[in-house]
């Protein structure tokens, strides 16, 4: 990775995970493999599930997964049970060779995520790609004594609000790419962010000039762009698969990692066998052989 990233050190890729780099949503499929659909018909009349199911970063989203996992718990599931289920869903061939290429292109990648450490590193982990990201941002999550999962939110709400009010409670995404352009602007990073939902609005509104956005097309983070086109400052790349995601990320990685104009490329056709001192003298300008 370190020569890799000495080579081509423009990128950093931000990545949402839930129906981004996975093409569903992680709690939707643990609550659904493990059966605790019920548990939801009874906590129905308490907790606002239809919203839930709708809008994948609703402000109560994170609140009511961690009753879910209490829930799971007292059904006999174990975090292991958790583990074996998110094992068994699939993640697309696309987005796995994209995460690779962009990585071994020397991207930074990180993921920006409303899900969960436990349910992120397993998915990630398990598909082999999880020492490809140098940074997951998402709310902490800890197996205990009894094998139950604990999630805790990112913010907390009470000792430490992030007072954005475009994001749920838990989480502004926003702050998070702050804290990543911080670093980027000292190295000359610009930042290319994928995402679908809702919560993937404040960190989009937050990526300047050289900077790219690219949304799933006609999910909530598409149509709030598209209804505001105004309010943002950078180039938006729309995809619609893992196929497309690939495509369109590995193009605009080549564009931003491509040698500046005023570096001529290596041309073969001055190259003079008869003369071999001019000759090497070119390479080494083209390569940029440090002295
Ligand atoms: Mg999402
Ligand atoms: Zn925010």
């Amino acid at each position: 990775m370190a020569s890799a990233a000495a080579l081509a050190p423009g990128v950093v890729a931000v990545f949402d995970f839930d129906r981004t780099i996975i093409d569903w949503d992680s709690d939707d499929w643990v609550i659904t493999k493990l059966g605790a659909a019920d548990a939801f018909q009874r906590l129905r009349p308490t907790m606002p599930w239809n919203r839930l199911m709708v809008n994948a970063h609703d402000t109560a989203r994170s609140s009511i997964l961690i009753r879910m996992m209490a829930e799971l718990h007292a059904q006999g599931k174990t975090a292991e049970d958790i583990r074996d289920c998110l094992r068994s869903a699939p993640l697309d061939a696309h987005v796995i060779s994209a995460i690779k290429t962009a990585a071994a292109l020397g991207c930074d990648l990180k993921v920006v995520s409303d899900a969960n450490t436990f349910f992120i590193d397993t998915v990630l982990d398990h598909h082999g790609v999880l020492g490809c990201f140098s940074e997951i941002s998402t709310n902490p999550a800890q197996v205990d004594a009894d094998g139950r999962l604990r999630i805790s939110p990112f913010h907390d709400a009470a000792s430490a609000p992030h007072g954005c009010s475009l994001c749920p409670e838990n989480m502004c995404k926003g702050k998070t790419i702050e804290k990543i352009q911080a670093i980027a602007g000292t190295k000359n990073q610009h930042i290319i962010y994928i995402g679908d939902g809702k919560g993937d609005y404040c960190p989009s509104l937050k990526l300047g000039e050289g900077d790219y956005v690219m949304p799933k097309e006609n999910y909530p983070l598409w149509n709030l762009i598209c209804n505001n086109k105004e309010l943002l400052k950078v180039e938006v790349h729309p995809w619609n698969n893992g196929e497309e995601l690939e495509m369109t990320l590995l193009k605009l990685v080549n564009k931003m990692i491509a040698p500046p104009a005023q570096v001529p490329p290596f041309d073969c056709s001055k190259c003079d066998m008869s003369k071999p001192a001019p000759t090497e003298v070119g390479h080494h300008q083209a390569l940029r052989v440090p002295h």
